[in-house]
């Protein structure tokens, strides 16, 4: 945004102030944007190259989650989750990705390592990713809780966020999101699905098609975790259709090689 146009844009917000009761309201991320506004007008006034461009927006973006991911390390919103978690699970990869990947929650291991999709589902996404030929840090993975969802004591294994834990987490994704502006969102499963738009629906009725997230195009497949406990071909080439599908919406090249593979 130019200087005149931010310009524009404070007298219009002064005017709804001066007719209204209350103040106009704008998220921390759109202030926050809004901030950044003039250095990055300065910087294509200055001439900068297209590629410092991005480097500097990356930057920008960069300098954005880490504020997000400050407040979610202290969060207590769920004091359950506060106690039991060993640290918050923010988001790992690129901040400029084109291609965002959205889970449920953190598992057991991510819960140790402070990082989403490190466990086994999470090694057969970073295959399916290669096979793509992104590596991981070109995209951004997330999830829609931050905190593993805690288990008894004395029992094993992960249970899926409840509605409540995941609309009460789901402002930290939204900022991320907004921050980053993927051209593409993926939701892996069911859960995130309800968690992100809070539809309720098998994975039947959704996947493989397109879906929109706040005007974002958004598909919708199997969690990786699915694809590990059906090994079925056919379940696996449906995940890879909707992976392809994910490429074209990119734009970007598809071999004959990758459009003949099951993952
Ligand atoms: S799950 Fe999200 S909202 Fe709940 S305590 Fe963790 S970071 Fe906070």
């Amino acid at each position: 945004m130019t200087q005149p146009a931010l310009d524009l844009v404070i007298a219009a917000l002064e005017k709804i102030r001066e007719k209204n009761d209350r103040a106009p309201r704008a998220s921390r991320t759109a202030l926050a944007q809004l901030q950044a506004a003039p250095v990055a007008a300065s910087l294509r006034e200055a001439g900068t190259s297209p590629t410092e461009r991005q480097l500097q927006a990356a930057r920008n973006k960069a300098d954005l989650l880490a504020a997000v991911r400050e407040r979610v390390g202290a969060c207590t919103k769920c004091a359950h989750l506060a106690c039991s978690r060993t640290q918050t699970v923010f988001g790992v990869g690129n901040p400029d990705a084109d291609l965002m990947f959205i889970g449920e929650a953190p598992g057991a291991d991510e819960d140790q390592q402070g990082e989403p999709f490190v466990g086994r589902a999470g090694q057969l996404l970073t295959r399916i990713l290669k096979a793509m030929n992104f590596a991981r840090e070109d995209v951004y993975i997330a999830n829609i809780l931050k905190c593993r969802p805690d288990m008894p004591a004395g029992s094993f294994g992960n249970r899926a966020p409840t509605p409540t834990e995941m609309q009460t987490c789901l402002p930290y994704l939204v900022e991320q999101i907004d921050i980053i502006q993927p051209s593409v969102l993926v939701a892996l499963g069911a859960v995130a699905v309800e968690g992100l738009l809070g539809t309720r629906a098998t994975m039947r009725e959704l996947r493989g098609r397109w879906h929109t997230y706040n005007s974002i195009p958004l598909m919708i497949t199997y969690h990786p975790a699915y694809l590990l406990r059906n090994q079925a071909p056919s379940e696996k080439r449906k995940v890879w259709e909707d992976m392809l599908q994910v490429l074209e919406r990119l734009e970007r090249p598809i071999s004959e090689r990758q459009r003949n593979y099951f993952l």
